[in-house]
């Protein structure tokens, strides 16, 4: 990649589009193209079109989605589907309409048959059913990957699809109705331990396993393929190790540094019992995730909206 060519990277505010443009910054790329949503409706494909073809980006990196942990997934089946259907066909036909030879599509580990073998490899997509909570987000997702596969098989071009494991940092969702796993369980440790609470509640039994990548690992990998000019399939991207929720439970408590129990609500989805990715393709390109999970959550914790650290005495 040039450092002169024109990168539009869309969801910019977001958790993954804020850490690829501070990666893109950091890496001295100064012609960012950025829109929010009050100046560019990715749902209006119109508008869309028409901001493609007068930009002309060289790159697109399409990190905006409609995104949400469990219950948000479950709940608002029919915006997960419409809004990820309209956002990802609005941006990469524009791309091609607009000429952009190399984009890139965000999508998320749950793509995967929920009872395909562990670790998963990328060439199980589509060869079995998918989770229930998260189907209708899923399809959407896959629809994007068969849209970049099937624009690079017809029309020559190079959109990649890159598959992130359950992520967390800067910019995270931390409402608790909506997010995923770990902004939850940070909140509700920082708020139990700031009202004196013998316990917090953590959803589902427990013993679901869960990858977990630090945002700005995943942003250095995005850029790590796009300067390497890989042009392949898609790409797993994760650590290549998971936990239990419990021990994710426990390793929260101690950085946010709640000394209470926990206990598990029972009433709410395990969901999935197990996604790890095997990170072998990604590997052999050259790249391995760095930052430690407690690390990552320490400064996850310490960027969270709610959380004022304590004054030097
Ligand atoms: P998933 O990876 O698509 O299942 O999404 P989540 O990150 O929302 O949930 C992962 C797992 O963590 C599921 O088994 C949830 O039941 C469990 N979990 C435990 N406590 C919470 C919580 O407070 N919020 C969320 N979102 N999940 C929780």
């Amino acid at each position: 990649m040039d450092r002169n060519a024109k990168i539009f990277v869309t969801g910019h505010r977001g958790m993954v589009g804020s850490a690829i443009v501070r990666r893109l910054q950091a890496a001295g790329y100064d012609r960012l193209l950025t829109r929010g949503r009050e100046d560019l409706d990715l749902l209006d494909q119109r508008a869309v079109h028409a901001f493609l073809a007068h930009e002309k980006p060289d790159y697109v990196f399409i990190a905006a989605a409609k995104v949400g942990g469990i219950q948000a997934n479950d709940q608002q089946r029919a915006d997960f589907l419409y809004q990820n259907l309209l956002i990802e066909a609005n941006l990469i036909h524009g791309a091609h309409l607009a000429g952009v030879q190399r984009l890139m599509f965000l999508g998320s580990s749950c793509i995967y048959p929920r009872d395909c073998p562990q670790p998963i490899k990328e060439e199980y997509l589509l060869t079995g059913p998918l989770e229930q909570t998260n189907e209708p987000y899923a399809i959407a997702k896959i629809a994007g990957i068969k849209l970049c596969e099937s624009y690079n098989r017809q029309y020559a071009r190079q959109y990649v699809s890159v598959m992130p494991t359950n992520l967390y940092g800067p910019n995270d969702n931390y409402d608790l109705l909506s997010s995923h796993v770990l902004p939850a369980l940070i909140r509700k440790a920082h708020e139990a331990k700031l009202r004196g609470d013998a316990e917090y509640v953590v959803w589902g039994s427990g013993t679901p396993r869960r990858e977990f990548l630090y945002v700005d690992d995943l942003a250095d990998a995005c850029v790590h393929l796009m300067e390497r000019g890989y042009d392949g399939p898609l790409v797993n991207v994760g650590t290549g190790e998971d936990v239990t929720i419990r021990e994710l439970a426990e390793t929260v408590m101690d950085v946010v540094g709640f000394r209470g129990r926990v206990v598990y609500d029972r009433s709410k989805p395990d969901g999935t019992p197990r996604k790890l990715l095997d990170v072998s393709r990604l590997a052999a390109l050259g790249w391995k995730a760095r930052t430690p999970l407690r690390e990552g959550m320490r400064r996850a914790y310490e960027s969270a909206p709610f959380h004022s650290p304590v004054a030097n005495p």
